[in-house]
């Protein structure tokens, strides 16, 4: 078949490439998209959108769609033989969005699908990515035909098995974990259970999870085994059983939707690029569902990547820029690996005495209302910073005593989905800096407007967000050349 050319081919049409591509169509790159199944998946498998993961679909413009078909969750309670043990609430959190949001994968990728389509893009179906040799990828039609396609970047989004990593020989250390994991979506009608909280029961058998769905009566369970339990024994009676054991209670189910046993690895890749072709999602980590990251971090690594790729591209940035990919994302997967590992291991222990002693623990630490906040921050994902990054930057002699630090979630913007860097310029009506405005937006803020609030702006002060809603830099010093700053240390060619 005839050799084709294109900028950035994504292999990969999950939640991760989905958002790559919309974030990379919005700014003008073109791109194919493929993926290998005929037809998007049906099947509901990961839940939980975090905070950070909604203030990227603010920016991304798809909150609203998500937020209307999403069931918002904001407490999980512990118990142990049936009695309440320890209970957390994201509504501590001073943020837009303090819930977690239960939606089904599902109808996240038709969203994502849907957006992708009206920025006039698609995905290609029924087309494998069967070797990549160079920046050339050879790509196999359902009827047989093989297809090359030269790219200019290579983006696997393809999966925790990615024939992209294996083609680039990048291995994928790590382990799996001895449990079995299973979830089943049900339907029960008289569940005594919030619906607006998530509950774990903890036994010596393993944990049992109840997440309410948002169609009504719906509950995911998720469970673990110690033994040979398979997917064919996840039967309505038998989780009856699984329920009553480990939680107490007598539940009835009325109707099984869907139900998958299933081992879980932790795996991370050394590198998530090799030249021209990155890795991003579950191609680059997989780890535990404890804590419903793997969806999200997926989400962000694309959102990372898409601007940078994008100035790069465009020719607005030196291609030095990307590097801060692996700087800024990896250290963000490797500590949710080890977190998940870290929290399935003590939850999971048939002994339990180690539960015990985890849970001694925890409810001593749950008693501080500072562990409280962290622990809601890290699930939520509102903690990831990116502070060492060398794209974060202030000078020394600049001393700020508040305000968000460079590297830090800047405080939402109305204009959220703004894809350009922001400048904010608290009271300083007549400093103009000079910068392109294809790249740039520029805002002039008084020190008593509601905004100079969230930047404790009480002098004049400048503030550069990222395209990806990070703080770059901050300054009070008004510099006559900012220019000269951002080259240096945005790496942009300007
Ligand atoms: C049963 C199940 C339950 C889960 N539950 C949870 C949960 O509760 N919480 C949580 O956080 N996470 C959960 N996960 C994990 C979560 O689904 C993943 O982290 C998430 O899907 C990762 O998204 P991704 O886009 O990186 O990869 P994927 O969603 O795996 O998407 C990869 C895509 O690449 C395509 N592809 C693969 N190889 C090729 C190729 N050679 N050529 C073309 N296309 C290719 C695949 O068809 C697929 O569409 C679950 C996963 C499973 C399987």
């Amino acid at each position: 078949m005839q050799q084709k050319i294109v900028d950035v081919l994504i292999v990969g049409a999950g939640p991760t490439g989905l958002t790559l591509a919309c974030e990379l169509k919005r700014r003008g790159i073109e791109i194919r998209l493929i993926d290998q199944l005929p037809a998007r998946t049906t099947q509901s498998r990961a839940l939980g959108l975090q905070a950070r993961s909604l203030e990227v679909f603010e920016k991304m413009g798809v909150l609203d769609q998500v937020l209307d078909r999403g069931l918002p969750v904001d407490t999980v309670h512990l118990y142990e033989k049936g009695k309440q043990i320890g209970m957390t609430s994201l509504s501590i959190l001073s943020i837009a969005y303090p819930f977690v949001l239960i939606i089904p994968q599902a109808d996240t990728e038709e969203i994502l699908n849907d957006r992708l389509q009206q920025l006039g893009g698609q995905v290609e179906r029924s087309l494998t990515l069967v070797s990549l040799r160079g920046n050339q990828a050879k790509i196999a039609h359902a009827s047989g035909e093989i297809e090359t396609v030269t790219a200019t970047w290579i983006i696997g989004c393809d999966g925790a098995h990615s024939a992209i990593r294996h083609s680039l020989n990048i291995p994928f250390k790590g382990t799996k974990f001895a449990e079995n994991f299973a979830l089943a979506d049900v339907t029960i009608p008289d569940c005594p259970l919030s619906r607006r909280d998530i509950h774990a029961f903890l036994s010596s058998k393993g944990i049992l999870g109840f997440i309410a769905l948002p169609k009504k009566n719906q509950f995911r369970l998720i469970t673990t085994f110690h033994d040979e339990t398979k997917t064919a024994d996840l039967k309505i009676p038998f989780l009856e059983k699984i329920i009553r054991q480990r939680s107490k209670l007598s539940l009835s189910i009325q109707d099984l939707q869907w139900a998958s046993m299933f081992t879980i690895h932790r795996r991370i890749v050394p590198r998530m690029s090799q030249g021209f072709v990155f890795l991003c999602g579950d191609a680059a980590h997989i780890h535990s569902p404890a804590g419903g990251q793997g969806l999200n971090i997926g989400i962000q690594d694309a959102f990372n990547l898409a601007w940078k790729l994008a100035l790069v591209h465009q020719g607005h940035a030196r291609p030095e820029l990307l590097e801060t990919y692996q700087e800024e994302r990896h250290p963000i997967a490797r500590n949710t690996l080890w977190g998940t590992t870290f929290a399935t291991f003590f939850i999971s222990t048939p002994y339990r005495f180690l539960r015990h002693i985890f849970f001694k623990g925890l409810g001593y630490l749950f008693k501080s209302s500072f562990f409280r906040k962290q622990f809601a921050a890290t699930l939520a994902e509102v903690r990831t910073h990116y502070k060492y990054s060398s794209l974060s930057w202030q000078s020394f002699a600049d001393i700020f005593w508040k305000g968000p630090k460079p590297g830090q979630r800047a405080p939402l913007l109305e204009n959220a989905d703004e894809p350009r860097f922001i400048l904010l310029i608290f009271g300083a009506d007549d400093y103009n800096p000079e910068l392109p405005s294809e790249l740039f937006s520029i805002q002039h803020l008084a020190l008593d407007s509601v905004m100079a609030l969230p930047y404790r702006a009480t002098k004049p002060c400048l503030y550069l967000i990222r395209p990806d809603g990070y703080l770059a830099f901050r300054t009070q010093s008004l510099p006559k050349d900012l220019k000269k700053i951002f080259k240096s240390n945005l790496l942009l060619k300007i």
